[in-house]
């Protein structure tokens, strides 16, 4: 049976003296500031937390707040406790459960994978960083997590936060992404062989609440002794960024068709578009010159001022038509589905602002359509 004192020592001496330095002051912070989220376990724990909830926690947070993920992350494992369950779910479940998180081609992957894992895999999710490459959804940087917390592997877990606690305590000034295979390999160097999935959530943890992006607290960090930024007076400017380009503008039109007994007209994104899998209101492309792609015949009228977007490549103005038709309307694509088998919760973002704009006055539809 291991000895107190080897369950209280939570790094392996590694065998640069610095790093062995810093890791064991980044455990010691740890022990005492850990956040308490509902996917770890608190640190130091001999018990490894449950790999599918692990990773349903790093799918969600890829590009992706805390804040917004955890009420995602509890409405998942409620409805959804094991990978067994999620896999059995349909998919439009899933999608509408995911709604307003974004990134959907995540939710796709997440299926994906679960039905893998449930079916070929027994239920048990690969134990090696290689072994969860190989899973949809799950790259670099989630297997390493994966892998670090969940098995206990010594993978060097670089997200975010992580990049820029490594950029400024060694003081890398070489603007991303061209830093990223430096910070890469001092992130490596630090990794302990025993805790490292603690070690990983440590670094995450400083990252987001001390380093952070902005006034970091330098006051209040266990590395501020060993670090080279601050020394230097660069924190703030570190980690250095190429400018930031304009976004491109893409245009579309979407039509709201609303029949005379409140059902209204709903598609299934195309897999393979923007949004894919997900619902919304059928619509043209997204380009700089969209081509109008009326579903049915009918009076539509604009609704003003049209729906503004925000996404990673690009930014959308889509115009916004609408149009009240008869019962017996007949579309070329999408089918009308009925008040109460329709929840605008399971839209996602973008057609949730389309749906608010198109219905906010229950008489406009009517109106635009006189
Ligand atoms: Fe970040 Fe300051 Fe700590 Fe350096 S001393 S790692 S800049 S919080």
């Amino acid at each position: 049976m291991a000895s107190k004192r080897n369950r209280t020592t939570r790094v392996t001496e590694l065998a640069d003296p610095a790093a062995d330095r810093i890791a064991r002051r980044l455990a010691a912070w740890y022990r005492q500031n850990a956040r308490d989220l509902p996917w770890r376990l608190p640190p130091g724990s001999r018990a490894r937390p449950d790999p599918y909830r692990v990773w349903l926690s790093e799918v969600m947070l890829q590009q992706t707040t805390v804040a917004a993920v955890l009420p995602y992350y509890r409405n998942f494992t409620a409805r959804w406790p094991d990978v067994a369950a999620l896999a059995a779910a349909p998919d439009a479940e899933i999608m509408a459960a995911w709604a307003g998180l974004g990134y959907y081609a995540r939710a796709r992957n997440l299926l994906k994978c679960a039905r893998i894992v449930a079916g070929p895999l027994e239920g048990r999710f690969p134990d090696t960083l290689a072994g969860l490459l190989e899973l949809p959804g799950i790259g670099p940087y989630t297997g390493a997590a994966i892998a670090a917390i969940a098995f206990g592997r010594p993978e060097a877990v670089v997200d975010g936060n992580v990049e820029r606690v490594i950029a400024r305590l060694f003081s890398i000034d070489t603007p991303l992404p061209a830093a990223r295979p430096a910070i890469r390999e001092h992130a490596a160097r630090l990794t302990p062989a025993t805790n490292p999935g603690d070690h990983a959530q440590a670094m995450m943890d400083l990252g987001a609440t001390v380093c952070t992006p902005r006034a970091p607290r330098c006051s209040a960090c266990p590395l501020a002794a060993d670090c080279l930024a601050r020394q230097r007076g660069l924190a703030e400017t570190l980690p250095r960024r190429p400018r930031r380009k304009a976004l491109p503008r893409r245009r579309g039109l979407v039509y709201v068709a609303r029949r005379t007994d409140g059902a209204l007209l709903l598609e299934t994104r195309p897999e393979t578009a923007m949004l894919g899998g997900m619902p919304g209101f059928p619509g043209s492309d997204w380009s700089a010159d969209p081509a109008p792609a009326p579903p049915l015949a009918a009076d539509w009228q604009p609704v003003p001022p049209g729906v503004q977007h925000v996404f990673t490549h690009f930014r959308l103005h889509l115009t916004v038509l609408r149009a009240e038709v008869p019962s017996g309307a007949t579309p070329e694509r999408g089918a009308f589905v009925l008040p109460g088998a329709f929840d605008p919760r399971s839209l996602p973002t973008l057609m949730r602002k389309v749906h608010d704009l198109a219905l906010a006055d229950p008489q406009g539809v009517q109106a635009a359509g006189r």
